[in-house]
């Protein structure tokens, strides 16, 4: 009797918002294989319900990786293929997977890759900044410190730079780029694929002063796309506060709201800030 031939691992990509986003290969790879290894199968149980399909799940995620391992070799191995999914997007893209693909693939499984949403491509193919040449970091640490020291390194790097944010830490991360980076392009592309899909395009401080104005701008999921630097401008553009108060005012932006941005970005009571924004719009 000849042995059975070894299943493959199909590395899926789910839409991100918008199901009709997923293709119809991917949709074939999950209507037929034995396993669907899933970051949470409750969650994509509604994906498989959308499309009229229940495959065997099981849980692989940050916390049980490793030990799933040894799961899906064993099916694989019977000569069953398996699929891997994320939530949404792309696996391994600031998802699981990493683990069990590097993994398989050092033991010499057949690992097959299912192309289709990814929230970062999506975003860069949309939002008219240069993609020659772009940096994507993930998300990034959630401490202030930690952050501020990874934009640090953004200053020289003349690629594009691109970042995952959540809605709860946007403004400060707006903030930093607004005290770090100066007035350098900033595009965010929010909610892409969804009902409420929104590019909003300034400077760190413009966009931190339209969010302040109106808070539904920092709801739902975020991509964060920052213009390169400059050859002639990669260090030292730190944001003097008339300067960041003037170029506000000088864009429409209320005294409020450039106050409220001012003391997010230099620190200091917002009352002081508001001041000196009202008397800078009076002309003193
Ligand atoms: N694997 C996914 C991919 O391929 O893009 C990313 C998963 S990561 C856990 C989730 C983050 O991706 C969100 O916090 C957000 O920053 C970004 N993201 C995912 N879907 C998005 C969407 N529809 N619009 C904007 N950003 C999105």
């Amino acid at each position: 009797m000849s042995e059975v031939k070894a299943g493959s691992l199909y590395v899926v990509a789910t839409p991100i918002g918008n199901l009709e986003d997923l293709s119809p290969r991917a949709a074939a790879v999950l209507g037929r294989v034995a396993l669907v290894a899933a970051e949470d199968t409750r969650h994509s149980a509604r994906l498989m319900r959308h499309l009229g399909v229940a495959p065997a799940m099981v849980s692989v995620h940050d916390h049980n990786e490793a030990s799933r391992v040894e799961l899906l070799k064993r099916c694989l191995l019977d000569g069953d293929d398996v699929a891997l999914i994320s939530d949404a997007g792309t696996p391994l893209i600031s998802d699981p997977g990493f683990v069990v693909v590097r993994e398989l693939r050092q033991q010499g499984f057949s690992i097959v890759p299912i192309p289709g949403p990814c929230a970062l491509i999506t975003a860069l193919s949309a939002a008219g900044l240069p993609t020659s040449s772009f940096t994507f970091h993930g998300f990034l640490p959630a401490k202030g410190s930690g952050r501020r020291a990874r934009l640090e390194t953004w200053r020289a790097d003349t690629g594009t730079q691109v970042c995952y944010e959540s809605p709860h830490r946007i403004k400060d991360l707006l903030a930093d780029l607004a005290a770090l980076l100066g007035d350098r392009q900033v595009v965010l592309g929010r909610e892409l694929t969804k009902t409420f899909e929104t590019f909003l395009d300034g400077t760190a401080a413009e966009l931190l002063a339209v969010i302040e104005e109106d808070p539904n701008q920092a709801r739902g999921e975020f991509v964060v796309m920052v213009a390169g630097a400059t050859e002639v401008a990669s260090a030292g553009q730190a944001v003097e506060e008339d300067t960041l108060l003037r170029a506000l005012l000088g864009e429409g932006v209320g005294v409020k709201q450039a106050a409220g941005v001012a003391a997010r970005v230099l620190g200091g009571a917002k009352k002081t800030w508001y001041a000196k924004a009202q008397s800078l719009k009076d002309g003193d």
